[in-house]
């Protein structure tokens, strides 16, 4: 463990307090300036950048200033050097008219000495809450009137959460440092005293338990002090005063909390159970889901027994997979209900599986429909869980998925409960040497990284990531309570993409979230999308399926490839225009997209040309497949005024019975595909 001890907060207690604010004559300021004097803070605001210079030379006694980005006669960095110069201890705010990267952030607090990085448009209660907190005056009581009523609503229904464990907590610090007393030179009872001391303040600070932050921050520090050889013989007298503080409010904490009816009420809905992986089973047949919610925490189970409640349901929640039975009514309506589940907006890509009738053509019927899994019934619940952890690591699209990496379990449950109500998905891992284990089956889009953590710390798997090539391109985010400069640095060269301090604040690590996981979608998109089908790229595609090869070769498993071109498409243009042309190709893309599995890797090849890859299939399950889309392209009506039908042809080739390169496999199919225009198009070749 990395014991950083260049801690650089300084708490103090009073409220009286003045703030500047350098404001530039608009309206915003004085309502602000009445928020904060409602909090009871003394408020001045100057009306340019140079009457608050004035104050500043004038040498008023000023605690903080609020500064904006652009006042009417210099701008705000400018500013902020100037004031720097006259006080170098001054506490600065800055409010930014934008989201930046995290280089400039970088800039603001180490360059600039910026305390706070507000963006606009912003709540003044949440501001005023903000400010609180920079003077270490965050009151459990304090709630502010004008926030909207569901940030105030998660904010106590997260303190509530908290203010439940907050005594046990407590004992478990208070206990480890009698063990530490007892034998003082025992280094793992220092750590973990250390350890739960730290998690302590973060969560609790995260929280708005700010006191029992500080405290914690206080006896935290003697442990540090103790890690670092410093001799302290009589632990438990010297945080004694600490300690009893901390269990006092721990348990007014509690009392308060749990007796709190509205707390009560939103902590019971809140218990949402979207937090977890989804699956959807259409079953009429005995329920899956009992027994599984105390074993498994990150998966759901939601039960249907009739196809309009199960869309019902996919439409109010994010599901992650559907495991539809294919017996609950007839095979083919069972068939037609993954066709209809994927039509909903944001399901195009839906992994689906199926529980078997036990019909002989099942898996076939199942395959075509685009079923990734055929589970012969009955049916084990740890066959379920295990099709569930399948289903959902295929999942493209969908939520956007987070892994929070930090031993704090308390800490994780707070930053989890924040990021559901804003549409992600969450896992929490608590145990670093999990990682790789995790990642391979939960596939996150983003992961956000604790720094100290046992055995092996934050910089070092963020680096161990980074050199992993699956890995190089995932946004990685820092949240720490380290707070000193070393620390950014460290995260930056890491690999770090972004840096957040504890205590967090929900609309900043969701904004920042936010920008990370946009930007690399974009850049994601921007190199393996086809724009017009919305299908795999040429390079892309030929990247997935060399790694199909590869894979496919290690497991001696087989694959299929086939070549699709449009049929007289040249036609098409001529007679109904460019743009009808147009049309016709992001159709097929579509079509293509929703049919098949998940795995499947579909692309465009170039012009009129399509490319698709079947995992762990054979040519006849993969020309049914291909065969029923075919007849589906045919019958869809193109066109605005005067409409018109198209069909394709198609070659297909197996690994490795018709090659072990995907060069060779590609001049086979492309053979093919010219056997199949040959024999008069609209038709499928799998044999030469
Ligand atoms: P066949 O059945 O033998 O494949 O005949 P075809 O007319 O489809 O084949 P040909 O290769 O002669 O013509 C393909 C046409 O596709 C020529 C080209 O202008 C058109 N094309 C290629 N890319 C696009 C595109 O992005 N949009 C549109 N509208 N047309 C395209
Ligand atoms: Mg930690
Ligand atoms: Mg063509």
């Amino acid at each position: 463990m990395t014991v950083d001890t260049a801690f650089d907060t300084t708490v103090k207690y009073t409220a009286s307090k003045t703030i500047l604010v350098a404001g530039d004559g608009q309206e915003i300021w004085s309502f602000v300036k009445s928020v904060l004097e409602d909090n009871g803070y003394e408020v001045r605001v100057a009306p340019s950048g140079h009457a608050a210079l004035e104050h500043i030379n004038k040498k008023y006694n000023i605690d903080l200033v609020v500064v904006g980005e652009e006042l009417s006669d210099i701008s705000g960095l400018e500013w902020i050097i100037k004031a720097r110069q006259k006080n170098p201890h001054l506490k600065i705010v800055f409010v930014a008219n934008i989201w930046r990267d995290a280089d400039f952030y970088q800039k603001l607090r180490k360059d600039f000495g910026v305390s706070l990085i507000v963006h606009r448009p912003f709540k003044p209660s949440i501001f005023a809450l903000q400010i609180d907190s920079l003077f270490g005056i965050v009151e459990e009581s304090q709630f502010p009137q004008a926030v909207e009523v569901n940030e105030v609503d998660r904010h106590v229904a997260m303190k509530f959460r908290y203010a439940e464990i907050l005594p046990a907590r407590a004992r478990q610090l208070a206990d480890a440092i009698e063990g530490v007393q007892v034998e003082p030179y025992n280094q793992k009872m220092l750590t973990e005293a250390f350890r739960l001391a730290h998690n302590l303040k973060g969560s609790s600070r995260s929280c708005g338990f700010r006191k029992i932050g500080d405290l914690s921050e206080q006896i935290e520090r003697i442990l540090i002090g103790m890690l670092n050889g410093n001799s302290t013989k009589n632990i438990a007298n010297q945080v004694s005063e600490q300690m009893n503080s901390i269990q006092m409010q721990a348990m007014a904490a509690h009392l308060k909390y749990t007796s709190h009816p509205d707390a009560q009420s939103q902590h019971e809905n809140n218990k949402d159970d979207v937090s977890k992986t989804l699956i959807l089973v259409v079953s009429g047949g005995r329920a899956f889901d009992q027994n599984l919610d105390e074993n498994n925490q990150w998966l759901k189970i939601l039960q249907v027994s009739s196809y309009d409640a199960a869309l019902k349901m996919a439409r109010e929640k994010p599901i992650d997979a559907v495991l539809i039975d294919m017996s609950l009514d007839s095979r083919q309506s069972a068939l037609q209900f993954a066709e209809r589940i994927r039509e909903l907006k944001g399901n195009e890509n839906l992994p689906l599986g199926f529980l078997s009738s036990g019909r002989n053509d099942d898996h076939l019927e199942a395959t075509r429909a685009g079923g990734s899994l055929v589970l012969p019934k009955p049916v084990a619940t740890n066959h379920i869980v295990k099709a569930a952890t399948y289903l959902s690591s295929i999942r493209q699209g969908g939520r956007p998925r987070i892994l929070i990496v930090d031993d704090d379990s308390d800490f994780t449950q707070i930053i989890s409960s924040m990021l559901v109500s804003h549409g992600m998905l969450i896992r929490c891992l608590h145990e670093p040497s999990d990682l790789l284990h995790v990642l391979q089956e939960f596939t996150p889009d983003l992961i956000l990284l604790d720094v100290m953590m046992p055995v092996i710390n934050g910089f070092d798997l963020c680096r161990q990531l980074r050199s992993m090539p699956r890995w190089q391109d995932t946004p990685i985010v820092f949240l720490t309570a380290h707070s000193g400069v070393d620390a950014r640095i460290n995260a930056f060269d890491a690999g770090a993409d972004d840096y957040l301090p504890k205590p967090v604040i929900e609309m900043e690590l969701v904004a920042r979230l936010k920008l990370r996981l946009e930007r690399a979608r974009l850049i994601r998109d921007r190199a393996d999308r086809d724009l017009l089908t919305g299908l795999l790229s040429r390079r892309a595609f030929s990247e997935q399926v060399n790694a199909l090869l590869a894979k496919s070769t290690r497991h001696h498993f087989k694959f299929c490839l086939s070549l699709l071109d449009v049929d007289h498409f040249k036609k098409v243009n001529d007679v109904y225009g460019h743009q009808a042309g147009d049309q016709v190709l992001s159709g097929l893309g579509q079509l293509l997209s929703r049919r098949f599995r998940v795995e499947d890797l579909r692309g465009r090849w170039g012009g009129e040309e399509f490319v698709l890859a079947y995992p762990h299939a054979t040519s006849d399950v993969m020309r049914a497949s291909l065969g029923r889309v075919l007849q589906e392209f045919g019958k869809t009506p193109y066109g605005d005024t005067e409409t018109f039908h198209v069909s394709f042809s198609a070659g297909m080739a197996t690994y490795p019975d018709d090659g072990t390169s995907f060069k060779e496999l590609l001049q086979v199919a492309d053979q093919r595909l010219y056997m199949a225009k040959e024999s008069g198009r609209n038709t499928i070749v799998i044999k030469s």
